[in-house]
């Protein structure tokens, strides 16, 4: 096909969009927010909410007596995993945009962020540059591996240093 033609096709329009929310103290994730908003509004699309919150990695100390007790750390990943479900309500019903749906997946970032988007049929992730995994760097890690893996486009906003 004559690619100059193809060039000046209106492509589809973003039908679902995935913003990858990490709820930083700083807000940074108020930025890409922002970005994949004005977004959904350009194309009409759905919008997800995703945050993941990873099981505490603990070894197997439970012969040590002055170990917390492994229990524990799965109640505070459960307490972490209630408050980021009630951060997020929060935040959809405060946006001015209807068709926003929301989820906190356990799991890393990268796993939850890619299974999502492809079983809700997402056909563009926005994520922030850097966050928790890559504040030094210029990309972070599950910013890298999101633009790696996923079957979609894929928006990276650059956060600030
Ligand atoms: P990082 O890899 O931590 O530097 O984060 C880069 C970007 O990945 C962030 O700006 C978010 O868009 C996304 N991200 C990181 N951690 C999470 C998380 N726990 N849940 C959802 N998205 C995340």
């Amino acid at each position: 096909e004559d690619p100059v033609e193809l060039a000046n096709r209106k492509p589809d329009p973003y039908r679902h969009i995935l913003v990858a929310l990490d709820f930083t103290p700083h807000s940074s994730h108020a930025l890409a927010l922002a970005r994949a908003l004005e977004l959904v509004r350009l194309h009409d699309s759905k919008l997800s909410l995703i945050h993941a919150v990873e099981n505490s990695f603990y070894p197997d100390l439970g012969y040590d007596p002055l170990m917390i007790d492994p229990g524990e750390f799965a109640e505070l990943d459960q307490q972490i995993h209630d408050q980021a479900v009630l951060r997020m309500e929060q935040l959809a019903k405060s946006l001015d945009y209807a068709d926003v749906q929301h989820d906190v997946l356990w799991g890393t970032p990268k796993s939850a962020v890619l299974s999502y988007a492809e079983a809700q049929k997402v056909d563009l992730i926005v994520v922030g540059s850097h966050g928790r995994h890559g504040i030094a760097k210029l990309l972070g890690s599950t910013a890298v591996a999101i633009v790696h893996s996923a079957r979609c486009d894929v928006f990276v906003v650059r956060l600030a240093e």
